[in-house]
Formats: structure tokens, sequence, C-alpha cells
């Protein structure tokens, strides 16, 4: 254990890891048999036990000659052999190869006594026991020696190397069967806080889900580590000391979440440094988010506690405990595809005096280089790990990274792969089951970001979208997409491709049991209705009905109840409704029928794919509009209630006259 520790002010970033660093334990080795070593980092240099191969032996299918015996052959002038038996692989031929005497021999089958020599099947020609040679050959020619691959002694891996496939097959190759690696660090994991629940338990008012257990015990699991469940402990101080102790006892490295802000007591704080010594190593880093974040070892063995907001659990996590993880697990602190070169795509602004990590979602620009766009942060567990891939680094003092930076965005999950497909706009059942389709016909990674209609055309419009599903219906013409895209400034930007149809209505409880019949009824003044988001293609068409009603949003505000709220997706009015929190809600007929409502049929209305023209190049983007296209698409989509295509789905309606070939 170090002797450092940073008591009672911010450590920065750079101390916090090098009194990690001096904390870490020594990594644990243990022996383990060649089908437990995937993944591992070898603990012991390997040397060979064995040559490779153990014999000489044959690298063609021909025939093992006395090299002598065949000088001078040629096409015109064939030698003449004689055939006197064969080799295969793990057949040998046990005689002796004599003078004019010539063996069949298999590639991989030994050399036999005598021979020196393989002469291709093809430079022959044999009658019976008889050989006719076309070709000389060498001593050696077609040969691999005794140890030509690896001599006994020889060394094939290092200490430290990374065990794949291909090293498996090395360490088999030199006669291994068990080998030192590094012992998969026990890292015990527990969440704290009274409002958390497991993610199947019905939730009471105030509750919500545990979201870190799980993230944190993946990424253990990623690092190389074996996560040791100490599941959800209560707002305790007590308790959460039972916790850490136990954490301590069964594991070599302890990570709670939640309970660290001042707010919160300062509990794992406390318990930490009452665990001691040395208890307390750093009491909060200086970086955001991830500054309540307590470090303390007791034991010889590191506790952090992360702060509780999954995005910033996640983010402290790959900046501080990932690497005492992989160190224990020997596979170094940066794991590879932990990052990539990005651009930012926007202006990325900074907080003075700082040191801030901020969530990117990076999508492929046309030329395959990365695109780094800001993700918009509040506390939401869901949408900004769904959204994101990473984080960025804004400097301390550097007050914002232009637009064009070049920067380097670390990977929430290394080495994984970037999305090939962009989209980001309305949500609809529809496009989901293109997007199925592209999945699974091309094993395309597609990344769909629900935002609503109006976000689509913004996200378009930024480049963080390839793609956006839209359906804005536009008041003054009655016409859908088209009149948006002057609007939004992406005349010379995007096309539109024309869609599909969707029935768009009203989704009432089973049996209609409050009677409504159409749009005037939600000013009946008994009913509660679940609105869509503003910004959504379907709060814009409940808008524009009810104008035609007389009745403007002002006046709905005031006169709907619910008309205020702003449910983000078709299936969350749906399940509203059906959970009965609202008597009505307005959406598309699929989304009612998932959810076995009722539905009384409003309007038609097209939902278009809007496409940005400098990713038309991209594989995605392609074959996104192929599928649509297609006949396969077609029958998934009617096989949803209000949903069909038309004889113009899959045409590019925007810019009129341009035609979209793809193949
Ligand atoms: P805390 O650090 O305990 O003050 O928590 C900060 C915020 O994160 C609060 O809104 C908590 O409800 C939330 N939170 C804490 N732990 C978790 C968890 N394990 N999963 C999801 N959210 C959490
Ligand atoms: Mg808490």
């Amino acid at each position: 254990m170090g002797g450092r520790r940073v008591y009672r002010r911010l450590a920065s970033l750079e101390e916090a890891i090098a009194i990690i660093r001096e904390n870490v334990p020594e990594p644990k080795v243990e022996e383990v048999s060649l089908d437990g070593v995937l993944g591992r980092a070898l603990a012991e240099d390997v040397y060979s036990e064995v040559d490779v191969p153990p014999f000489d032996r044959s690298t063609k299918d021909g025939f093992a000659v006395r090299a002598a015996d065949t000088y001078g052959a040629d096409e015109d002038r064939p030698i003449s052999l004689r055939v006197i038996g064969r080799a295969s692989a793990g057949h040998p031929y046990l005689g002796e190869v004599g003078e004019g005497e010539a063996v069949e021999i298999a590639t991989g089958a030994p050399i036999p006594r005598g021979a020196d020599a393989v002469v291709m099947v093809e430079r022959t020609h044999r009658l019976g026991d008889e050989l006719m040679v076309y070709r000389s050959v060498t001593p050696g020619e077609n040969v691999q020696s005794a140890g030509g691959d690896v001599r006994v002694g020889e060394t094939v891996l290092t200490a430290g190397s990374l065990l794949g496939p291909a090293e498996v097959g090395i360490l088999a190759a030199s006669g291994r069967r068990r080998v030192r690696v590094f012992a998969k660090p026990r890292v015990a994991v527990g969440s704290t806080g009274d409002e958390l629940r497991e993610p199947w338990e019905e939730l009471e008012y105030g509750q919500i889900r545990d979201v870190n257990r799980y993230v944190i015990s993946a990424a253990v699991r990623r690092d190389g580590g074996v996560p040791i469940d100490l599941g959800i402990v209560p707002d305790d101080e007590e308790e959460i000391e039972g916790a850490v102790r136990r954490g301590l006892e069964v594991a070599d490295l302890v990570i709670f979440s939640g309970s660290t802000s001042a707010g919160a007591g300062d509990v794992m704080y406390r318990v930490v440094d009452r665990l001691g010594p040395p208890g307390i190593l750093i009491h909060g880093v200086a970086i955001q988010p991830g500054k309540p974040t307590v470090v303390g070892a007791a034991r010889g063995k590191l506790i952090f506690g992360l702060p509780g907001n999954p995005t910033s659990s996640l983010t402290a996590y790959r900046l501080l405990a990932s690497l005492a993880v992989r160190r224990m697990a020997g596979l170094g602190e940066s794991p590879p595809g932990g990052e990539v070169e990005a651009t930012a795509a926007e202006r990325i602004e900074g907080d003075v005096g700082r040191r801030g990590f901020l969530p990117v979602h990076l999508v492929r620009d046309s030329d395959g280089g990365f695109l780094a766009f800001p993700v918009p942060t509040g506390s939401e567990a869901i949408s900004t790990l769904a959204r994101a891939d990473g984080f960025v680094e804004k400097r301390e003092g550097i007050s914002f990274l232009g637009e064009g930076s070049r920067i380097t965005v670390r990977l929430f999950s290394p080495g994984i792969r970037v999305a090939d497909l962009s989209v980001v706009g309305s949500h609809c059942i529809g496009l989901e089951r293109l997007i199925y389709i592209l999945r699974s016909e091309t094993g395309m990674k597609v990344k769909f970001v629900a935002v609503g209609t109006t976000g689509g055309f913004s996200a378009v419009r930024r480049g963080e979208a390839d793609l956006a599903g839209v359906h804005a219906l536009d008041p003054e013409t009655g016409e859908y997409n088209v009149p948006y895209i002057g609007r939004y400034g992406l005349k010379d930007k995007a096309i539109l491709v024309r869609g599909y149809k969707r029935r768009q209505g009203l989704m009432v409880p089973p049996g209609n049991p409050k009677g409504v019949g159409g749009i005037g009824d939600l000013l009946r003044g008994d009913l509660t209705m679940i609105n869509r988001n503003p910004g959504s293609g379907t709060r814009m068409l409940l808008d524009r009905l009810l104008e035609m009603e007389g009745v403007d949003s002002e006046r709905a505000a005031s006169a709907i109840r619910g008309y205020t709220t702003g449910a983000k997706s078709h299936g969350a009015v749906a399940a509203a409704v059906r959970a009965g929190l609202a008597d009505v809600g307005v959406g598309i007929e699929a989304a009612a029928a998932a959810y076995g409502l009722d539905f009384i049929p409003l309007a038609e209305e097209w939902y278009d794919l809007l496409v940005r023209r400098d990713r038309l190049g991209k594989e995605g983007v392609r074959a996104a509009i192929r599928i649509l296209r297609s006949g396969k698409f077609a029958e998934a989509l009617e096989s949803l209630p209000g949903m069909e295509v038309g004889p113009e789905t899959g045409r590019v309606i925007y810019p009129p006259g341009l035609d979209l070939t793809l193949e």
C-alpha cells in the first residue's frame, strides 16, 4: 500500500490514478488448462517443450524420393522409379526408400528413411508400381524438417500476452496442457439507495430500478474480472458498512455506487475511512461527472464509491476503477479499442476550472471517419446511456472545443463497433421492422434514437442522423414532410424518400368505456388524455385536428386535461392508456393493437425517410432504402394494423426528378 492520500480536497485525475496504481494489489496467478485460457493474460514465458513438427514431414501430396535419383528429369526425359509403399498423416511408412524407389506420400506424413525430398503429384505419372517423374527435386524440397517451425526450448509466448484463439493454438502445438495465467480478480459490486429495486420488481411511487450494479458488473467482466453481487443496500450507515465488509471478505476489490455526495451525508466516505487503515485515500476527484467518487483501501484491497447517477457512475468507472480491475487481471490499463479518434461535429462547450467529460454519440461520415456529437445530459439513466458511445475530455481552462477539432473519444464499451447507420428521429414500429430486416440481413450495426419528427429534421441537419423517420403535417397545405425541408434549411442537404402510410387515431381502453367518438370529445371535460412530446409528428397532427375544430393549442392546454403531458413514443401513450393513467391518447393503430386497446381512426399520414445527401454513399443508408423498396419489408409492414406501402414507397419525392439507383 502506498502512503499517499488526498484528504478533504479534490484530487486531480492524475493524482487519483497515481494513488490507485500505488494501491492496486499485485495480480494473482493461477494455473489453468487450455480450455480455460481464452481472454486471459499469460503470467509466464512459455517455451516449447517439443520440436514442431516433431519429425520431417511432407508439405505436399506426392512421392518421397532420393533427390539424387531425379536429377536430369524433365518433361521430355522422365525418370522411372518404383513405388514401394505409401505414407499418410498419422500412418508413416516404416521401411526405407532405396535407390530408384519412391513412396507415395500425403501432406503431413513423415518422410520415410532414405528419402530426402518430395516430388509433387502433378509432376508425376503413375502406372501400377511404375512412377514417371517429370521434374527433378533438390534435397529438402517440399519437406518441413523437424523443429522447422519451433525448436524445443524456443520462446513461443511471453508473459503478459493476451490469449486469443491463435495463442491457444500456439500453446497446444508446443505441448502445453496447463499454463500459468493471471487470475480473474474477484470484484464485489453493490448499489446503495433506499429508492432502488431490482429490474424485475414492481415499483412503488418514488422507487427506481437499479441500473448501476448491472452496468458495473458487465464492465467488470469486460475488464477480465468476475463480479460478485452484493445486492442493493439501503441508505443506512451500518448496513452499508456491513456490505462493504462482506465485499472485502469475498473479493479482491469492492465497488459501490450511490451515497457519495455531500447531500447523501457522505456515508461512503465515513464507512470506508472507518474500515482502514489506510481508509480513505481520495475524497472526491476534480472531474465532472464523477466528482463525488471516493477511493479507499482496507485489508490490502481497494474500495471504490462511485456516484449514483448511471452515466456518471460508468464514466467514473472507466476513468478510475477500470484500471484497477484490468491491472489485477494482468491485462494492462487501457483496453484495446478503448478509444477512437473523431472530429467534433459541433462546438463542445467546456467549463473553465474543471476537467469535464462529456458523453458523445459517434456517427461515421461518408469517408469512414467518426463525427462526435455531444449528447444532452440530465440525470436520465437510459437515454444518455442509449445514445452515447463514449465521452470526450474537456481540459481544464479550455472554454470550448471548436467544431472540426480532432478529439479522442473514450468508448464506454471498449472494442465495440460504432454503428454503420445512425437513425435519429420519429419512432415507428414500421421503421423498427425495417431496421430489424437490415440488421439480420446485413449484420450491420444500427443505432436508433427516438427523438420525434422535428428532432429528426434537426438531427439530419446537424449530421447526427444519416436518416430520420419523419411525419410532419404542414397545417397550411395539408402536405406531409416536403414543406419542412426548406424550413429546416435542408434544401441542398437532404432528400426525402417516400416511406409508408400509417393510420393515426384515438386509443381508448378496450370496450371504449367513456364512449369516445372523435376529436371533439377531448373537449368534453370528463376525459384525461396523454399527449405526445412537443415536436413529435403525432402532436403536430393532433394540433392540426384541434385547429380544424377551432381550438388553438393555448385553449387546448386549458380545456383538455393532460394536453401538456409529453410521452415520447406511441408505445408509451398506449401503455399509459392501458394502465388507466389516461382515458385517451393519440397514436398509431399498430401501437393500440399491440396493447390491446380500441382504436378510433382519425387520419392517414405518410411516414417518410429524410436522408442526408452526403451520406447517400454509406452502405447502411443504401441498404435501408433497398429494404424499404423490397417485398419482404412490405410484407412485414402490412402485418401491422393500419400500415401499408404505396406505389411511391422507396421513391425520392424530394428533390423532384431525382432518381436514386442503389445497385
Ligand atoms: P446518490 O449518489 O445516491 O446521491 O444518487 C444520485 C442519483 O442517482 C439519484 O437520482 C439516485 O436515485 C440515482 N441512483 C443512485 N444509484 C443508482 C443505481 N444503482 N441505479 C440507478 N440510479 C441510481
Ligand atoms: Mg442514494
